[in-house]
């Protein structure tokens, strides 16, 4: 991959990325939160219930770039301002998705973590413009791209003087229609092969099935991923946005107890 000058491999050995007071690249660290902030009692409660079952970062959608325009949108400025009440209370660090290059600055006050979306993988001013924030970047790959496009888009933002990416895999589209995606794990070792950047996964938005996540969390932590994003929700049943995906709080700590022992269990991965 020729063209890659800072994300290849030769550059340097592994990056860790640190996020508040969370360090990305070392241990498996798991962000969780429903997919789109809808009230301050459904982020309040689920914060705190991630929190409690031991998760290292709070997720949110403000934006959220939907299929049909018709479709919830997400609460823009008035949702970035529960997720930092959440923060506050919970001491949690915020990821949310930013849509838009001009709203990169302002919506960077708010995130710890900023996320670009599978459909924004390869928005090149979108990249440049967080690449200009210094923010750390959660870049997710494309549904159609390979691993070289992506690669070249962590390029984007690193180019523009921003070390701080980590990257997501999130399931491409496939043939296979039982799931959302297809979740390619083989991704987590080949990018730790051709990159120094810390890849996590993302189980949710790769399956579409509750009942699929336990298994390629676990799945995820045994190929050596740096951690994984995942979608919780007090009361999936009335979720405004991808409720079929999301775990109940329930749920998700009873994977929490599974996950670690887990990576103890493996130690430190190639
Ligand atoms: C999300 O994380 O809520 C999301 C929209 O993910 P993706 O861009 O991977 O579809
Ligand atoms: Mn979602």
């Amino acid at each position: 991959m020729k063209n890659l000058r800072l994300a290849a491999r030769e550059t340097q050995k592994r990056t860790t990325v640190t996020v508040a007071d969370v360090e990305i690249g070392r241990d498996f660290v798991v962000i969780a939160g429903p997919c789109s902030v809808e009230s301050e009692q459904q982020i309040m409660e689920t914060a705190r219930s991630v929190k409690a079952a031991g998760a290292d970062m709070l997720r949110g959608g403000a934006f959220k770039p939907r299929t049909s325009p018709y479709a919830f949108q997400g609460m823009g400025l008035e949702g970035l301002k529960l997720l930092e009440k959440a923060k506050k209370e919970t001491g949690l660090p915020i990821v949310t998705e930013v849509v838009d290059p001009r709203d990169v600055s302002w919506v960077a006050e708010f995130a710890d973590l900023l996320q670009i979306g599978t459909r924004n993988m390869q928005n090149f001013s979108l990249l440049k413009e967080v690449g200009q924030t210094g923010r750390p970047v959660l870049l997710k790959r494309g549904m159609y791209s390979t691993l070289e496009e992506w690669l070249n888009c962590a390029e984007y933002i690193l180019s523009e003087g921003n070390p701080n990416v980590i990257l997501c895999e999130r399931g491409i589209r496939t043939f296979e229609n039982y799931t959302r995606n297809t979740l390619d794990l083989s991704a987590v070792p080949a990018i730790k092969e051709l990159s120094h950047l810390p890849i996590i996964i993302d189980p949710t938005h790769s399956t579409g099935r509750v009942s699929l996540i336990a298994s390629m969390s676990m799945a995820a932590v045994a190929a050596g991923a740096d951690g994984m994003i995942v979608e919780v929700h007090h009361k999936p049943d009335e979720a405004l946005c991808d409720a079929d995906q999301a775990l109940k709080p329930v749920e998700f700590a009873d994977l929490m107890k599974r996950l670690r022992p887990l990576k103890s269990f493996l130690g430190d991965l190639p």
